[in-house]
């Protein structure tokens, strides 16, 4: 069993529907069990400035899958929730549901279709501040802590999602 880490966006077609029924789809996932979801928070968009805010949510996952099947089933959801990808060169575009493995126990992987630890972790604070929301104590796979990495990561406007 690893611990996974495991975060959610979307910006489209009602978020707080697709985000709770990402997780729905995730806690029935085959070897694995829903340990805890963060609280539901609100981004503002990077890139292109005119589209909706985003709500961003972590959970974590206990999981006897590899990587590369959880990767499969994630974008499975991803898929099946209407994510609908117009360019691949156009990034940071809206979404109705964008599933990113952040963390996967202490694996370091690097292989062209999944980089583990996610970068976003790093400088994303629609990452960071749900991240330690659930465990402030985190340390990374390479040796940093989360309370160091927060430090470096503004909020950017980031709220709690209400409503
Ligand atoms: P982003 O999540 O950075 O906004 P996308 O969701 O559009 O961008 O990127 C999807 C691609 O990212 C997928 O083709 C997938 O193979 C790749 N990818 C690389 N690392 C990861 C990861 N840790 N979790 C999910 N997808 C990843
Ligand atoms: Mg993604």
């Amino acid at each position: 069993m690893e611990r996974v880490w495991i975060g959610i966006g979307s910006n489209m077609l009602d978020p707080k529907k697709q985000v709770d029924q990402s997780i729905w789809c995730l806690s029935a996932l085959p070897m694995t069990k829903l340990i805890a979801f963060s609280s539901y928070y609100r981004s503002r968009p990077l890139g292109k400035k005119n589209q909706p805010d985003f709500l961003n949510a972590i959970v974590i996952l206990d999981t006897d899958l590899s990587p590369q099947v959880l990767l499969n089933y994630l974008q499975y959801i991803e898929k099946k929730q209407g994510r609908i990808r117009l360019r691949d060169d156009c990034v940071w575009q809206s979404r109705t549901l964008d599933l990113d493995i952040l963390l996967f126990g202490k694996h370091i992987i690097c292989i062209p279709e999944l980089i583990i630890p996610h970068h976003g972790i790093f400088n994303r604070e629609f990452v960071i501040y749900p991240l330690i929301e659930l465990n402030d104590r985190l340390v990374f796979p390479n040796g940093k802590i989360i309370t160091d990495i927060v430090r470096t990561v503004p909020r950017n406007g980031l709220d709690l999602w209400k409503s």
